[in-house]
């Protein structure tokens, strides 16, 4: 309590006040100041992939501690190209740029749009296209992307040219196309924006978009990338390539650590001096990405997450089908799944929490389940569990 009344007095309040301390985890369970012991559906919002103090990656983070923990851009660090190589062999034949934050990926792949605008489209007002209701993070360039007026509001102004349209209207991203369209930015999920999912034919019609009109396609796998939704990124279900692909959350598996990924042709536009970061790609921010995806071929996390994922969602279109009242739709795939409810769900993920679960919320009226990829079936029916008997006990109070 002491800790929770000086949180508030020291630190700013950019966040609303937390109600418990977290000091530690193990797998998918987390552990409050006072010894309480919750199942953690957050994965510190689909970053803790491995679940927390993965053996492995406890084990390869601190062994890279004692050898090189951090070292300039100016000279070549080894994890780094050996990552690069790793992920361009897990999306396709490209260059990699490392950061910190999927914001801060975001912003590179939105620079890569202005070069790619002025340089080959020859236009002085590059324009992008973005879906509706997506998030693309909190600096001025991803909050520019981000259409919703909650993050939006009291930043103004943002980055002009960008069009928003509904995620899925293929026909409206077409009419947006105008000769200074330079790229088109989605998510293969929308999290944030409640767990709405591109589908396969709005992909593909994207890629054909792009392809006929010389514009990038670009695709923000921060939240639905690394394993989380049955495939290594989103989109990959549907058979695509994008010209660029940003990623960040689970890449570290708790460690902070971006990247872009850019396909051959167009990963030339970034020349010495055009962009750079102090801490991207740092030593042990790259061992920490090897550990997860080492974590993720050892212990084939890929298929787990969609084989767990079909599980999960096969219990809770159960109980939406016993609370028809609560729950409208069950969204989602792999282990990115939301219940879109009927009502605002702060006071069930507050009864979630003092029940044991730990589960976000999202936009419209959206609870968020993204539990560890290690996840396994026991817990995954204890969370249906204590779902059931507070979705019960909202019923009853209502
Ligand atoms: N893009 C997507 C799809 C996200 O979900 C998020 C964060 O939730 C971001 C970008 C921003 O990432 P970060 O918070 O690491 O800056």
């Amino acid at each position: 309590m002491m800790n929770l009344r000086k949180h508030q007095s020291l630190l700013i309040g950019n966040y609303a006040p937390p109600s418990i301390e977290i000091v530690r985890g193990e797998g998918c369970k987390l552990w409050d100041a006072n010894g309480r012991e919750y199942l953690d559906f957050t994965s510190g919002i689909a970053v803790t992939n491995l679940g927390h103090s993965h053996p492995l990656w406890v084990k390869q983070v601190s062994d890279q501690a004692t050898k090189l923990v951090h070292c300039s851009n100016l000279f070549s660090i080894p994890e780094q190209v050996r990552l690069a190589e790793r992920l361009s062999g897990r999306i396709g034949s490209g260059k990699l740029l490392f950061c910190n934050s999927g914001a801060e990926a975001n912003e590179a792949l939105l620079k890569l749009s202005r070069l790619f605008g002025h340089q080959i489209r020859k236009t002085a007002r590059p324009k992008v296209i973005v879906a509706k209701n997506g998030f693309h993070g909190r600096t001025l360039g991803a909050l520019s992307a981000t259409e919703s007026m909650k993050y939006r509001q009291g930043f103004e102004p943002l980055l002009p040219d960008f069009t928003f349209r509904c995620l899925n209207d293929l026909t409206g991203f077409k009419e947006a196309v105008d000769e200074d369209t330079v790229a088109i930015l989605v998510e293969s999920i929308q999290g944030e924006g409640g767990v709405h999912s591109a589908s396969d034919e709005f992909l593909c019609g994207l890629e054909e978009l792009c392809a006929n009109n010389n514009i990038l396609l670009l695709l923000d796998e921060v939240q639905t990338g690394i394993a989380r939704t049955g495939e290594f990124l989103g989109f990959q279900k549907s058979g695509i390539l994008p010209h660029a692909v940003a990623m960040a959350k689970g890449l570290g598996g708790g460690f902070p650590i971006g990247a872009i990924w850019v396909n051959e042709k167009h990963s030339s536009l970034f020349t010495p001096g055009t962009h750079g970061t102090t801490f991207g790609g740092s030593p042990l921010a790259c061992a920490a990405a090897h550990a997860v995806l080492d974590v993720i071929e050892n212990e084939k996390l890929i298929e787990r997450a969609k084989k767990m994922g079909k599980q999960f969602k096969a219990g809770l279109v159960e109980l939406a089908e016993k609370f028809p009242e609560s729950i409208l739709e069950t969204r989602g795939r792999g282990l990115m799944l939301g219940l879109a409810l009927s009502f605002d769900p702060s006071d069930l993920i507050t009864d979630l929490r003092e029940s044991g679960l730990l589960a976000v919320g999202a936009a419209g009226q959206t609870l968020r389940l993204l539990p560890p990829l290690t996840i396994k079936t026991e817990d995954i029916k204890k969370a249906l569990v204590i779902l059931q008997s507070c979705l019960k006990r909202k019923e009853r109070n209502t």
